[in-house]
């Protein structure tokens, strides 16, 4: 239940209890997880992962890992390794339950055999442009093949022929026998084997011919024994293709497919080909890029596993594809970083601030919340002196009526400080710009009280220029500038130019340099940030996750 209240796992869960009650399955409950090893995974994979792993946890079932790995020309191992760190991250565990559907090429191909011994696969010599244009379209229905009445024998012979590599690639496939007049085009005599002289991460060069995912998917689930084979919508049509084979092949017990909506973000690509594009041509750092959508890119921004899992569960199992607001993502986020993550004063455009009636070589302390959301998180000291640095737009040299933060004459308090009223602006001759300015502060107003009770409208943070190290801070917007990034059509034109800004002159209170990469921080009205494995041991660098300001928040709010 969520804390709406509401049964994760909505009509997926209804069906998986309607076969536990009738004992469809003798009470099993098996899923699996099937990522093709072809690119990272993104946060859309989160929301199948969430469901598969946690429908089968929840109905006191297994999940199976296994990797599509069908089609070696596009697969690789480096990609295997991720996807199973990236589960690990995001909470889940397939125990000793990984299976590559590679593993299945010997029984497939057996399969393969007892399909066409029943006459119902054939070897068609068509091209594959061939076939396309003999598979008709949506209106009209398509021709048979010219080789679609072969003998068994003969279409034993040759499929065997095709295994032992006599012919070139491309030049033969093995197609079920079913009906090119079906309204459904995947039942169209679809294709079950092509041959490809691609060496495989797997099995090497032992096969020239290899299955389809159409074909090896719904045999991959009966050899492993899965029970509801959960997948996203797209594979609706094929489901009486998968329903056809498990039948024609007497598998008993067969498992069904139930599809559920994709996960769609504003601003975001799901589409592992497409974010492959941005990494090759050089649009990002890499997978890891803290804009990118991939697992990888959020853990690097600061996401936490926890927040991904939160929106998975309040979005929900439904059956009609939408488009989640990014802002939601962000908030699920944002209330999981406020109760973990320690606050801190960093300065990220740094302005001088020289307070001339305080004492030269004086050094004090002030005790300060480490997070006000955690008691047991406990206080810290930060130390006060003579010069401090401030941020350069907390101060207007001619601030309009609403500005509440220093200007010329105007006082302000510095958090958990003093008061502190600007005197003059220092400027560069050449330049005109504000190098300094010249403050006096208020010695009875430690800790941020008057004895007097005068009202500071405007609390700034700050951070003292001796007690201070410099470190990296990257800002980053959305990568595109589109709500739906393929607007147009071309995802390239809708990327926002400025989604990365780097400061490099950033001050980082005292207490911030011991921090490790990874570790995640409040800094004071500025948002969530993390530290980046691009720090070194004289620099750290920091991403910001998150800003403060909660659009959803306000979104819902108002309704
Ligand atoms: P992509 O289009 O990004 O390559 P895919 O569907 O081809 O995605 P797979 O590795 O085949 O990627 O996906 C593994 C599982 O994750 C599949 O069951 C697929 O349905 C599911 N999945 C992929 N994208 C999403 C998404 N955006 N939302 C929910 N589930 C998804
Ligand atoms: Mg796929």
């Amino acid at each position: 239940m969520n804390e709406e209240g509401i049964k994760f796992g909505g009509f997926i869960q209804d069906i998986i209890e309607e076969d536990i009650a009738s004992n469809r399955y003798g009470g099993r409950v098996h899923t699996r997880f099937p990522p093709e090893p072809n690119g990272y995974l993104h946060i859309g994979h989160s929301k199948a992962i969430c469901i598969d792993f946690g429908l089968a946890e929840a109905n006191g079932g297994l999940c199976n890992l296994r990797f599509d790995d069908t089609n070696p020309s596009t697969e690789d191992v480096e990609y295997v390794e991720s996807i199973m760190e990236d589960i690990r991250w995001l909470g889940f565990d397939w125990d000793d339950r990984l299976y590559y559907a590679s593993d299945y090429f010997d029984q497939l191909y057996e399969y393969a055999l007892q399909l066409i011994r029943k006459g119902l696969a054939y070897v068609c010599d068509l091209s594959a442009e061939e076939i396309r244009e003999y598979r008709g379209t949506l209106t009209e229905p398509g021709r048979n093949s010219p080789y679609r009445d072969r003998s068994v024998d003969e279409n034993l012979d040759l499929f065997e022929r095709m295994r032992k590599g006599e012919f070139p690639d491309g030049s033969r496939t093995l197609r079920a026998k079913i009906d090119m007049a079906s309204p459904n085009i995947v039942m169209r005599d679809p294709v079950l084997y092509r041959i490809l002289r691609v060496p495989h991460h797997r099995t090497g060069d032992k096969w020239c011919i290899y299955p389809t995912y159409d074909y090896a998917h719904p045999l991959s689930d009966a050899i492993e024994g899965i029970t509801h084979s959960l997948c996203t919508l797209e594979f609706e049509e094929h489901r009486p293709f998968y329903d056809w084979l498990l039948e024609v092949l007497e598998i008993p017990q067969p498992p069904k497919q139930i599809e559920f909506a994709r996960l769609n973000l504003t601003y975001t690509l799901t589409s592992k080909r497409r974010l492959r594009r941005l990494v090759e041509d050089g649009y990002v750092s890499g997978w890891d890029d803290p804009r990118m959508p991939t697992l990888r890119g959020l853990r690097r921004r600061g996401y936490t596993p926890e927040s991904i899992r939160t929106l998975c569960e309040r979005v929900g199992v439904a059956k009609a594809n939408s488009v989640v607001d990014y802002a939601f993502l962000e908030h699920c986020l944002r209330e999981d970083l406020n109760k973990r993550a320690l606050r801190a004063m960093v300065v990220l455009r740094p302005l001088k601030v020289v307070i001339t009636n305080y004492p030269e070589g004086q050094v004090e302390e002030f005790e300060t919340e480490n997070n006000p959301e955690d008691p047991s998180a406990g206080t810290r000291k930060v130390p006060f002196s003579r010069e401090i640095y401030i941020e350069r737009d907390d101060f207007m040299e001619d601030p309009p009526k609403k500005f509440f933060r220093l200007a010329p004459g105007r006082e302000v308090r510095l958090k958990s400080a003093y008061y502190i009223t600007c005197q003059e602006v220092v400027k560069d001759p050449s330049t005109g710009e504000i190098v300094e300015l010249r403050c006096t502060y208020d010695p009875e107003s430690r800790g941020g009280m008057t004895p007097d009770g005068r009202r500071v409208r405007g609390t700034i943070h700050w951070v003292s220029a001796a007690h201070s190290h410099k470190a990296e801070v990257r800002l980053y917007d959305h990568l595109f500038l589109t709500e739906d990034p393929e607007e147009g059509g071309d995802f390239i034109a809708n990327l926002n130019p400025n989604s990365l800004e780097v400061l490099t002159d950033c001050r980082i209170e005292l207490a911030l340099a011991e921090a490790s990469v990874g570790d995640r921080f409040q800094f004071l009205r500025h948002g969530y940030f993390v530290v980046d494995p691009d720090s070194t041991e004289d620099r750290l660098v920091f991403n910001r996750t998150v800003s403060l300001r909660d659009t959803w928040q306000k979104i819902k709010d108002k309704s």
